[in-house]
C-alpha cells in the first residue's frame, strides 16, 4: 500500500472508529507496525534531499496536535499516519550527514532496527533473572565497550539515558567514596550536617557536570583555569589541589564541547591521586577517541580515573536516549545504586538495575550491541577516525574561504570558526541556517562569537562535506 505523506484528508475519510470500550484486534499490532516502518523510510530516504532545517516552529506543529482529546478511539494505524504527517515539517534532520549542530549523531541502521525490537519486547531491563535476555546481551555490551575504550575490564556500567545522568552516576560513585575515606555514613546519614566535598572542574567543562553536581547536593565545582584550547592547566589544578581540603573529587573532560580538546589526564591524576580525591572523566563524545590508536597520545592515563561517562547516542550514532556510565570500582557502584527488597530477585552477578539510577527502564543497551555487532572492531574505529577526517576536512576546505578563521586546533570532530567581527559570525550563521542546506550551531567560545560544528555523524560522507563547505559560502554572500 502507498500512502503518500500530506495527504490528511484522504485517511481521514477512513477513520475507524472502535466503541470506547476498546479490545485488541488481531491486526492492530501489523498494521500500526507496517505504517511505522512506511514512514520511518520515507522520513530516512528523504534525508539526503530534504533541508536539514524544520520547516514549522514548534507552535505551528502544535496546531495539528493540541487538540481537545477526542471521546472516542481511533485505529492505532490512522494514529501513525496522523502522527508522521503531522510531525513532519516540524523534524530536524538530526541524522543527516550533513547536520552539525550541538553534539548529536544520527543512527546506525542496525542500531535503529534493535531499537525497534527492544519497543516490540517490552522488556523492563531491570533484572537478570526477570529479563535474561536483555540483561545478557546488555553485558556483552558492556564488555566490548570496556574493551574498545581501554578502559579496565573489571569495571561498573551502566546505561543511562544520556551522559548528563552517567556523569550523575560516577559523580555519585565519587561521593559515596569520598565520604567513606573520612567515615560518614551517606547511606543512613544523607548529606545535612557531612564534611564538605571539594569539587573541582576545568573552567571550560560541560553545563551537565554543573547539573549532576546540583541534582547530588555538592553545589557549585571550584573552577580551574583552562588553556586556549579549554583544557585544564595542570599548574592551576596543582593551586587548585593544594588549596582544597578534606574529600576532594575532580572533574576532567574528554572532549571539549568547541574544541574537542583533551584534558592532560596523566598529569591530573597523578595530582588527584597524590591528595587522595576521586577524579571523574565526562567524555560524553570525547571517551570515543579511545578505540583509536590516533589519540594514544592524547588520552594518556585516561585509563587511570574512577569513573567515565560517554554517550552512545552520539559518536557511536544509536537512537537516543544512551548513555554509558563506568566505575572503575564495580562494588562501589553496585552499593550506591543497588536496593534490596522481598520483591526483587536479585542475582549474584549483579542485576542491571544496581548499576543505574532507574529501577524500571528499557533495554537501551541493546542497541550498542547491535552497532558493536554490526560495526566490528575495524568499524568502530574507522567510524570515529571519518567523523575526525570529515571535521578536519571542513576545517581546511572553509578555512581557505577568504575572511574565515578556525579558531581552534581541530584535534577530534569539533570545529570553531570566526567571520571576522562577532557580528558578521552571527550574520552568516543566521543566513546559514536560514539557506536550510545544512546545519550548524552558534555558540561563543573563548570571548568570541562562533560557528560551532560537531561532525557526529555516521553518514557524512565527501559530498556532504563538500555541499556544506558550499552552503557556508552561500551564507557569506547572503549576509553580505
Ligand atoms: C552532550 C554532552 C553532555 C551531556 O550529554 P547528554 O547525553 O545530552 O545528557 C555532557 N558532556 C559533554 C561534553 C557533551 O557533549
Amino acid at each position: 500500500m502507498v500512502f503518500s505523506v500530506g495527504c490528511w484528508g484522504l485517511f481521514r475519510g477512513r477513520i475507524r472508529v472502535y466503541p470506547s470500550t476498546v479490545t485488541a484486534q488481531p491486526d492492530d499490532y501489523r498494521d500500526a507496525l507496517d505504517r511505522a516502518r512506511y514512514h520511518s523510510i520515507e522520513w530516512l530516504e528523504s534525508l539526503t534531499t530534504r533541508p536539514v532545517a524544520p520547516r514549522q516552529k514548534a507552535d505551528e506543529v502544535a496546531e495539528h496536535f493540541r487538540v481537545p482529546l477526542q471521546e472516542s478511539s481511533i485505529d492505532p494505524a490512522e494514529v501513525i499516519d496522523e502522527l508522521a504527517t503531522f510531525a513532519e515539517p516540524g523534524l530536524m534532520g538530526i541524522p543527516s550527514g550533513r547536520f552539525f549542530g550541538w553534539v548529536m549523531g544520527g543512527t546506525l541502521p542496525s542500531a535503529l532496527a534493535s531499537d525497534w525490537l527492544v519497543s516490540a519486547w517490552d522488556q523492563n531491563a531491570a533484572m537478570r533473572f526477570a529479563t535474561p535476555a536483555t540483561a545478557s546481551i546488555e553485558e556483552a555490551a558492556e564488555d566490548w565497550l570496556l574493551d574498545l575504550l581501554g578502559l579496565p575490564a573489571s569495571s561498573g556500567v551502566g546505561f543511562t539515558t544520556g551522559a548528563t545522568m552517567a556523569n550523575f552516576v560516577g559523580l555519585a560513585a565519587g561521593r559515596k567514596k569520598a565520604l567513606d575515606d573520612v567515615g560518614w555514613d551517606l547511606r543512613a546519614d544523607g548529606l545535612s550536617g557531612s564534611p564538605r566535598i571539594t569539587v573541582l572542574a576545568g573552567a571550560e567543562s560541560h553545563v551537565s557536570v554543573d547539573m549532576a553536581l546540583r541534582y547530588l547536593g555538592l553545589g557549585l565545582a571550584t573552577p580551574v583555569a583552562a588553556d586556549d584550547q579549554g583544557r585544564i592547566r595542570v599548574d592551576a589544578l596543582k593551586e587548585a589541589l593544594d588549596a582544597a581540603s578534606g574529600p576532594t573529587i575532580l572533574c576532567l573532560q574528554a572532549g571539549n564541547l568547541h574544541s574537542g580538546a583533551f584534558d592532560p589526564f596523566l598529569e591530573a591524576i597523578e595530582l588527584a591521586r597524590a591528595r587522595g580525591a576521586w577524579v571523574h572523566v565526562d567524555g560524553a563524545f570525547g571517551l570515543w577517541a579511545a578505540v583509536s590508536r590516533s589519540w594514544a597520545p592524547a588520552l594518556n592515563g585516561l585509563e587511570l580515573a574512577d569513573s567515565w561517562a560517554t554517550d552512545a547516542h552520539k559518536t557511536l550514532n544509536v537512537p537516543y536516549d544512551c548513555g554509558v556510565a563506568i566505575v572503575a570500582d564495580r562494588a562501589l557502584l553496585r552499593s550506591e545504586f543497588g536496593a534490596h527488597t522481598d520483591y526483587l530477585i536479585l542475582d549474584a552477578h549483579g542485576d542491571p538495575f544496581e548499576r543505574v539510577p532507574e529501577m524500571s527502564r528499557r533495554a537501551r543497551g541493546i542497541p550498542v550491541w547491535a552497532a558493536l555487532r554490526s560495526l566490528g572492531r575495524e568499524g568502530t574505529i574507522a567510524l570515529v577516525e571519518r567523523l575526525a577526517r570529515n571535521a578536519r576536512e571542513l576545517a581546511q576546505g572553509l578555512s581557505a574561504l577568504p575572511g574565515v578563521e578556525v579558531l581552534n586546533e581541530v584535534v577530534f570532530t569539533q570545529v570553531c570558526l570566526s567571520f571576522g567581527t562577532d557580528e558578521r559570525t552571527r550574520d552568516v550563521t543566521q543566513a546559514l541556517i536560514a539557506d536550510g542546506a545544512v546545519w550548524m550551531s552558534g555558540s561563543r567560545w573563548q570571548g568570541r562569537e562562533v560557528l560551532r560544528i560537531s561532525v557526529s555523524n555516521w553518514s557524512t560522507d565527501a559530498t556532504d562535506v563538500a555541499a556544506s563547505i558550499d552552503a557556508v559560502r552561500r551564507a557569506m554572500a547572503a549576509a553580505g
